[in-house]
């Protein structure tokens, strides 16, 4: 049998074949006209899916570049920041400001569990003088997704500003910038944004900004101030990934002709299928509140989870997630993000099936696949 390899995980995700082709086409030079003008078009079409009106830097960087970006261009060493840990996301910020010489007053979660925007509030309340809050919308490592609007809501009220990690969420499930009161919001190219790995994305907010005049930690390549003069010359400061930023040209034409609202449907349902098919097999979801990004689903008793992983990626070759750090063997990761479809849920489902069928678990055969066809034909138009 010819193996066909399905990319299932939260990142990279499936690219759609527009985006991909133009990767081969003969390379621009970047300080011409020529790319000036593809560059300016994909910073609107950020500035679209960010749903703000302030500046976007692509950065060439995975996701964590954007991540240090915010914290460098914002802060002093000794600053105190309150960061949200609720997984491996969450707990990266910490990572990240701790090596910067930054005090972090960390807010350690159960995976999956909840933070309100009442217990953050509580939290600045209680520790003065907290200069930046960093949390995340979709944390990717458990699949839940948190209250960034209310976290805007508090923070708004306090000197500090708020600093989020969109990097699998954005372009997924809704999250407006401004509308939001975010401070500073970062991306990645390689989850919904439908290109390969490479790009990162960030934006400040006017109060965020203040911070950055402020600012003396030490940075070069990441320095917010050089993106910024630079693109008012609508260039970058250093040699920009001309390929990956004409697919993301490709690719954000696509979203931006799907539209917002509807991409955040089309992630619902996907959500709601994939959902629905887990529970229909008796397994259960390890977050409490579940984004429509990716589904962390709990391993179920007396089954290898590393085996059925190994299984589902090697034999399969659907190359869903497994879990990481402490709930690695415990959980697996179905994604739903990017350039998917319906019948990508389907495939993973039936993997699925097939794998746990072969472990010893047991279940109603095709009780997921029927379950998630019904969802999908409801929603289906
Ligand atoms: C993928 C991801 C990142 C960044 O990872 P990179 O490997 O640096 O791109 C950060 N946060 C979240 C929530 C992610 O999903």
């Amino acid at each position: 049998m010819i193996k066909k390899y399905y990319l299932l995980s939260p990142g990279p995700t499936p690219v759609p074949e527009q985006a991909l082709s133009v990767a081969a086409e003969p390379i621009i030079h970047h300080r011409t006209p020529e790319f000036s003008a593809i560059f300016m078009e994909v910073i609107e079409g950020l500035k679209y899916v960010f749903e703000t009106k302030e500046d976007v830097f692509i950065l060439t960087s995975s996701g964590s570049g954007a991540m240090e970006t915010a914290v460098i261009n914002t802060l002093n060493a000794g600053d105190k920041v309150i960061t949200i840990n609720g997984g491996k996301f969450g707990e990266r910020w910490g990572k990240i400001c701790r090596a910067y010489g930054i005090e972090v007053k960390e807010i350690m979660l159960e995976w999956g569990d909840l933070f309100t925007k009442e217990q953050l509030a509580d939290e600045l309340k209680s520790n003065p003088g907290i200069k930046a809050v960093f949390a995340t919308l979709s944390e990717t490592s458990s699949g839940t997704v948190y209250d960034i609007q209310g976290y805007g809501e508090v923070v708004a009220q306090t000197e500090a500003i708020l600093a989020v990690d969109g990097i699998s969420g954005l372009g997924a499930t809704p999250c407006p910038m401004d509308d939001w009161k975010v401070d500073i919001m970062t991306a990645g190219s390689q989850k919904s944004f439908m290109i390969p790995p490479g790009l990162a994305y960030i934006a400040f907010s006017p109060k965020a900004w203040n911070l950055v005049e402020k600012s003396t930690l030490p940075k070069f390549y990441f320095d917010a101030k050089a993106y910024k003069k630079n693109l008012e010359k609508k260039t970058t400061p250093w040699t920009p990934a001309v390929s990956l930023i004409i697919q993301q040209k490709k690719s954000l034409d696509i979203i931006r002709s799907i539209g917002l609202e509807k991409l955040f449907e089309h992630h619902r349902i996907l959500g709601d299928t994939t959902r629905a098919g887990a529970k229909a097999i008796g397994l259960e979801l390890l977050s409490k509140n579940p984004g429509n990004i990716l589904t962390a689903i709990k391993v179920p008793a007396g089954i290898d989870g590393v085996k059925l992983v190994k299984t589902m990626q090697g034999k399969y070759m659907a190359y869903i997630a497994g879990g990481q750090d402490p709930y690695k063997g415990k959980i697996f990761r179905i994604a739903h993000l990017g350039y998917m479809g319906g019948f990508d849920i389907i495939t993973a489902l039936s993997a699925l099936e097939m794998t746990l069928s072969e472990l010893g678990y047991e279940f109603e055969h095709g009780g997921s696949l029927k379950a998630a066809e019904a969802v999908l034909k409801e929603n289906w138009e």
